[in-house]
């Protein structure tokens, strides 16, 4: 059975990631879409928040799950039992810093967890959390890049 885990910030979630969940568990038996708690950016959003949020949009997959993480993620997956991250690619830009996760992850767990980089799909190339919250901040309509709820969800946080 092949069980994958996708590990991210999701502050907040976006098209762009559920493109990526959806191709995973279409690929995979078992998607953990893991929200890093410990996060090093100062999250807009609480772990919790961006669970919740998460849950929603993936509510009509039976094979995905939403879990809070804090620490490493390479002990959560040995704790788990998972052996596989999904990350996204964006761009070259992501690729350089990718390469040096994937790598020391694969050294660090002594070569027992391995890396899968799904393409993101063209239409999403250029979207990140970071752009949705500084258009959300100014008001203006995300509802292209980010489901309705996660519209609202934003709207409240910046008082809008
Ligand atoms: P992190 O803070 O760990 O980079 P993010 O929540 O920004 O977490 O991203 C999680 C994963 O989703 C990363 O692999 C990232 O490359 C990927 N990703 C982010 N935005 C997109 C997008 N628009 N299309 C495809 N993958 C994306």
């Amino acid at each position: 059975m092949s069980k994958v885990i996708y590990p991210g910030s999701f502050d907040p979630i976006t098209y762009g990631h559920l493109d990526i969940i959806k191709r995973s568990a279409a690929m995979f038996d078992e998607v953990v879409v893991g929200v890093l708690s410990n996060n090093a950016k100062s999250p807009l959003f609480s772990p919790e928040e961006r669970k919740r949020m998460i849950e929603e949009a993936v509510k009509d997959y039976n094979n995905v799950t939403v879990i809070n993480f804090n620490g490493l993620l390479i002990d959560f997956m040995k704790e788990h039992n998972i052996s596989v991250i999904v990350r996204g690619l964006r761009a070259i830009t992501d690729f350089e810093y990718e390469l040096q996760i994937a790598q020391s992850n694969r050294k660090v767990s002594k070569y027992t967890i391995d890396t899968v980089f799904l393409t993101t799909s063209i239409k999403y190339a250029y979207l990140s959390s970071s752009i949705v919250k500084e258009y959300a901040r100014y008001g203006t309509d995300v509802s292209d890049f980010v489901p309705e709820h996660v519209v609202i969800e934003l709207q409240k946080k910046y008082g809008l």
